[in-house]
């Protein structure tokens, strides 16, 4: 079985509305292996969520390519916002099920499935609530119970953290850990912050600023679980802060 499930190859990406013709992506090259919990750290503006947006299919492809293996792993991506991008007029339980409705599941099955990740993701007695009701933590719970419903081989999260106070935010960064170790699936994840990335990655690609480019990759030793008073968790923090222009 090949190691690989993504390849990126020669990926530029210009937008159009924008008047100087630069490209936001320039020849971003890299790979990444089944099960790896891979994360592409960036200052703001560097072309994160557009490398991010164009793995999801969310884009169409300009320049290079984006290859799954097998290809079939593409059907298999699924993606958690920075928005958290859930639906106000529906409930959790129907949020959940929003993507599982697009995947043919019949009713009976697709109640199990939402029951399973309310619990998953700590939203018990939260079903038949609106998005409303609930703090962004409990949001972007949903968010993320909703790209795991569809049982993802390739979850992509863009800042799924930044939007929430640092408390909340380190509780779902644990869980989040938790569920990979569990599901096995390959993750994507984008940030800015250096010690979210080495908190959970096991390889950080690192960008340059605009237009965005691969400035190196790291790999990621510092030994599980981690916490930012381990003195090798700093040696790679100094390493990244050298690396990452913001
Ligand atoms: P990041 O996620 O790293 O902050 P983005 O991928 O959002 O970066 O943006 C990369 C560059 O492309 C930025 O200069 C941004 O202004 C520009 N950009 C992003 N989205 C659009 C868009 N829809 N139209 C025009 N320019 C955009
Ligand atoms: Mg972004």
């Amino acid at each position: 079985m090949n190691d690989t499930i993504l390849s990126v190859k020669n990926l530029s990406y210009g937008y159009a509305s924008e008047r100087d013709n630069s490209y936001a992506l320039r020849d971003v090259n890299f790979s990444v292996k089944r099960g790896e919990f891979f994360v592409i750290l960036g200052p703001s503006g560097c072309g994160k969520s557009t490398l991010l947006r164009l793995i999801a299919g969310l884009m169409p492809i300009q320049d290079g390519s984006i290859i799954f293996d097998p290809p079939t792993m593409a059907e298999r991506r699924s993606m958690v916002f920075q928005s958290f991008a859930i639906f106000p007029w529906l409930t959790v339980k129907d949020n959940i099920l929003f993507g599982l409705n697009m995947h043919g599941m019949n009713q009976d099955e697709q109640d199990k499935v939402a029951d399973f990740y309310v619990k998953e993701l700590g939203l018990d007695g939260f079903g038949e609530h609106y998005p409303a009701d609930l703090s962004g933590g409990m949001r972007q719970r949903v968010g993320l119970a909703r790209a795991l419903a569809i049982d993802p081989e390739v979850l992509l999260m863009d800042e799924p953290f930044s939007q929430l106070d640092s408390f909340t935010a380190a509780r779902l960064r644990k869980d989040v850990l938790d569920i990979w170790a569990r599901e096995h699936m390959t993750v994507i994840m984008v940030t800015h912050l250096i010690e979210e990335a080495i908190e959970l990655a096991d390889r950080i690609l690192v960008m340059t600023a605009r237009p965005g480019t691969v400035e190196s990759i790291v790999e990621n030793t510092v030994s599980r679980p981690r916490n930012d008073r381990m003195p090798e968790f700093w040696k790679i923090e100094d390493l990244l802060t050298e690396m990452v222009k913001f």
